[in-house]
């Protein structure tokens, strides 16, 4: 279950994040509206919380912008006012639940609950592009007959890469998406990792590759059969 948060408070972000991860949810972390709705509209995500106060882009317009480009993932709504208006702009809006700040943690998950559950199943779909399949409940990594066991960090960076396959992603967007805005994770640990994910793609004998774009970031490669 991949969930798409959308905060700008960071410090509540990291608890809601660390609460969902604790459950088993598989937790993206942006923290403005325009990130809000490349995220939306990029991948599929099973539930999008969505903060209604936030920079560049408010979170009704995100949710009216997502619904317009025809996401139709379940979106809970927070925000710090209670008010009737709001409520109804939210719905109207194509919101499908919402709940006022400050909450509390079995509230959030109930709701969260409630809301992957009308979707079905929890399905773990296996994340794939060109050759490579990612088991997301395993963290395994495999191309043909190959497979390679991925660490945490690796399985997270690599999971970014595979849900955006032709975005450069940059070394900020990383760390902020791996380790978290507030850790003390610099270029280096990100370099590290795109090695070690690397090697293993060698090893895999996998087509695609990483590409450094200087001062830029990182984006796959594949190369031709
Ligand atoms: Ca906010």
């Amino acid at each position: 279950m991949n969930i798409l948060l959308v905060e700008d408070e960071v410090a509540l972000s990291n608890a809601v994040k660390k609460i969902l991860e604790q459950r088993g949810f598989f937790v993206d972390a942006v923290y403005d509206g325009q990130d809000a709705v490349d995220y939306a509209t990029g991948m599929d995500y099973n539930l999008i919380i969505l903060d209604v106060m936030l920079p560049k882009m408010d979170g009704f317009e995100v949710l009216r912008t997502v619904r317009a480009a025809g996401v139709h993932t379940p979106i809970l709504m927070l925000t710090a006012r209670s008010t009737v208006p709001d409520k109804v702009t939210g719905l109207n809006g194509g919101a499908d639940d919402y709940m006022t700040k400050p909450f509390d943690t079995e509230e959030l998950l109930a709701r969260v609950g409630a809301l992957t559950r009308r979707t079905g199943e929890v399905i773990v779909n296996d994340v794939r592009y060109e050759d490579l399949v990612l088991d997301v409940q395993s963290a395994v990594l495999r191309c043909g007959a190959e497979s390679v066991q991925l660490s945490r960090k690796e399985f997270e960076v690599m999971k970014t890469f595979l849900y955006n396959p032709t975005m450069t992603i940059t070394k900020d967007a990383l760390i902020s998406n791996v380790w978290g805005m507030e850790s003390e994770a610099t270029d280096n640990n990100v370099e590290v990792y795109i090695s070690f994910l690397r090697k293993k793609l060698k090893y895999l004998k996998s087509r695609v590759g990483i590409r450094n774009l200087q001062k830029i970031g990182y984006r796959l490669e594949v190369e031709p059969c």
